[in-house]
């Protein structure tokens, strides 16, 4: 076997340790060939040796390319000729035949002959290990261990000069090395005694073998061919974000090296570019144009970017800046990187502008895996939008934050982390329809009860957690949690709907749609009994991205509610836009409505047009029986607040459910 990676040009690293090794190898090499050849050759040959060593040297004209995780490997079929005939004849006709096969392969590929001269080296090593174990017996099981050897040798032999050569872990690259090159390097010792028995029958058996390696190489290539399909975005070539993976994982192996060496440009960036706009070019100019406009934007990235550029799907692209000295470098390229697309794009002769938005993350101080990167990339290039900017480097916690907060959210953190932890809890606040009086919906409220400091404000916990990636740990928490909770009650509580509040960034990803999806199903809850609780400025960020997620919500059944309604920006847009099955007036505007007439007035013309709208209309932050009335009175559909009820824990709940019901029932009578 030979790793791809070992290349004929000379390490520019380690370049004495690499080239004291390769000597050596060649030095031990070459002494087991010439102490082999006096003697070791027996007087006369048969024609089933010529035919096998032609064989080899035929075979090895074209080495076929076995593709694994994280390797290309090429493997030499003559192997399993030259194993024959170490088997058939011994150990000195084996390695010469080798020899000529590697001399032959190299002048066909233009190897140098210091790796010329190591590939021999190291396959006439190998054959002496397995040479020795054979010398006591032939029989099957010690052929086995014999070919297991020369496997093991081979491999150690090269994946040492491969480690020497580029570094990144001797371990891992010889564990690769294993893996990658065991079933077809297997193969081909294993079928070497195969060969000396067809050849005891006739010769002409041999040459038979070379088709079935014919067949092999075919089917290797053509899986070579799909892994590295499975790498690339089929319509700009670009890597995807698979591929992408894959280069930065290299990278950060590479990195870590010259960390380990003190070296300095051992920064790598990660960039994250969204395109502005991309969505109205589709829509007004179609997909062909559209596609069009991806293609060129690829162009002018992967020319002005001297690293991998990938295209993770839509109009998102990722690059890899690596060899950096510091954070501000990474920045400087970011910027000029971005100045690629500056230029207006000509379709059919109509320039188009294509702006963008870059997050960066360097490693390592921005994150020391891709995952971590990519998310970090993420937040910074949501950071830049939410600003109107078009770059911004990751700003980790410590910049967002006082100390005294980033204890708080370390804290939460733990007990987020922490199994069984009780501190973090949610209460259940009863909505009621005015129209009847019946409670059918909560809404669940975070409450997180401080080991230390007691219970902590929700919307100031929010605030510190939404910057950070303990959001994400949070809201997961909180959907278990009520999803649990509905199961836990069964039908105590009726058929009450839970609303859940998520923000911003809980929606920038789909993950919340899966996580919801697999928790109902394992639950047996039925989607129409959860809800969830959005702000508007969750939207202002990347309309596009939220409303995926928030399409995907509504398709799996879950009701979007669109929270303090009225303070946004640009609610009515919302409106239009969203898949909204529910709006909730802002308390503050509730709260007026009984002494300010102003207030009251904003309140039902915000009752008409979600009437209009024909979505569901909550009034939050009703205190008192004046507000009750007057929301009866505008049609307002249902009403949340200290007068039904404050927000409980479920064991409260259930008790005040029941009391509820009973008062109810004892009013109808
Ligand atoms: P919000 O979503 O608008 O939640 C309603 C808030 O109004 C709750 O405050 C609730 O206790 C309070 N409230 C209910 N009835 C009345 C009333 O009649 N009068 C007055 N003055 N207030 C009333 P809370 O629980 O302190 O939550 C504050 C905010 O914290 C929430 O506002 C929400 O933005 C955030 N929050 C709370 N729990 C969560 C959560 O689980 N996830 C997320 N992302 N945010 C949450
Ligand atoms: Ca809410
Ligand atoms: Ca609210």
């Amino acid at each position: 076997m030979e790793q791809s990676a070992l290349r004929n040009v000379a390490p520019p690293r380690h370049a004495h340790r690499f080239f004291a090794y390769v000597a050596v190898v060649v030095g031990a090499g070459a002494m087991l060939l010439v102490g082999s050849l006096p003697g070791g050759f027996p007087a006369s040959l048969p024609a089933a040796f010529w035919v096998l060593a032609g064989c080899a040297v035929v075979a090895d004209t074209k080495p076929f390319v076995q593709v694994g995780r994280d390797d290309a490997m090429m493997a030499f079929p003559s192997v399993c000729f030259t194993f024959a005939i170490m088997l058939a004849f011994g150990f000195a006709p084996a390695v010469l035949v080798q020899l000529a096969a590697v001399a032959i392969t190299a002048g066909w590929l233009r190897h140098t002959v210091w790796r010329a001269a190591f590939n021999a080296a190291q396959y006439f090593v190998s054959f002496a290990v397995a040479d020795l174990i054979l010398r006591g017996s032939h029989h099957v099981g010690w052929i086995v261990v014999a070919a297991v050897a020369w496997f093991v040798v081979n491999n150690l032999l090269v994946s040492t000069a491969v480690w020497l050569r580029f570094g990144q872990g001797w371990r891992a690259r010889f564990a690769r090395a294993v893996k990658t090159d065991a079933l077809a390097t297997g193969a081909l010792l294993l079928s070497a005694p195969g060969l000396v028995a067809a050849a005891g029958v006739d010769v002409l058996l041999i040459p038979l073998a070379l088709v079935t390696l014919y067949a092999v190489r075919r089917m290797t290539s053509l899986s070579a061919q799909r892994a590295l399909e499975a790498r690339r975005d089929p319509l700009t070539g670009l890597a995807n974000r698979k591929g992408l993976e894959r280069a930065v994982e290299q990278r950060l192996e590479e990195h870590a090296e010259r960390a380990a060496t003190r070296q300095t440009a051992r920064r790598l960036a990660l960039l994250l570019l969204d395109l502005d706009g991309f969505k109205q070019v589709n829509d007004s100019l179609g997909h062909r144009v559209g596609d069009r406009l991806l293609i060129e934007v690829s162009r002018r990235l992967s020319e002005r970017a001297d690293a991998e550029v990938a295209r993770l799907g839509g109009d998102e692209f990722a690059i890899v800046v690596p060899h950096l000295s510091d954070v501000a470098e990474a920045r400087v390229h970011a910027e000029k990187i971005m100045d690629a697309l500056r230029e207006p794009v000509l379709l059919d002769g109509l320039p188009i502008d294509v702006g963008g938005s870059v997050g960066v993350a360097v490693y390592p101080e921005h994150g020391t895996g891709f995952e971590e990167l990519m998310q970090h990339a993420d937040v910074a290039m949501y950071d830049a939008k939410g600003r109107g900017d078009n770059l911004a480097v990751y700003a980790p916690e410590a910049d967002h934050n006082s100390p005294e907060r980033l204890s708080l959210l370390a804290d939460l953190r733990r007990a987020l982390e922490t199994p069984g932890d009780r501190g973090i809890a949610l209460y259940y606040q009863p909505q009621v329809e005015l129209a009847t009086g019946d409670v059918v919906g909560l809404e669940a409220l975070l409450r997180w009860h401080h080991p230390q400091r007691g219970l902590v404000d929700p919307e100031e916990l929010i605030k510190v957690a939404e910057h950070s990636s303990v959001m994400r740990l949070l809201t997961f928490r909180l959907i278990d949690n009520a999803i649990d909770q509905l199961a836990a009650w069964g039908d105590r509580a009726g058929r009450v709907r839970v609303a859940v509040n998520v923000s911003v960034r809980d929606l920038h990803t789909g993950e919340i749609a899966d996580r919801i999806e697999a928790k109902l199903r394992q639950t047996g809850i039925e989607p129409e009994r959860l809800e969830l609780e959005i702000t508007e400025s969750a939207l202002m960020a990347d309309p596009r991205r939220v409303l995926a997620t928030l399409a995907r919500l509504e398709r799996l059944g879950i009701a979007i509610a669109l929270d303090d309604f009225g303070t946004g920006y640009s609610s009515m847009l919302h409106l239009r836009r969203l898949p909204l099955r529910e709006v909730k007036i802002d308390r503050s505007f509730v709260l007026g409505v009984a002494t300010d007439p102003d207030d009251a007035a904003i309140v039902r013309s915000m009752i008409d047009l979600a009437r209009a709208l024909g979505l569901r209309i909550v009034a939050e932050g009703v205190e008192d029986e004046r507000t009750w009335r007057m929301l009866v009175e505008a049609g307002c559909d249902l009403a949340q607040g200290w007068y039904f009820a404050r927000p409980m824990p479920p064991d409260g709940l259930l008790d005040w459910l029941t009391r509820h019901r009973r008062s109810a029932v004892a009013h109808s009578a």
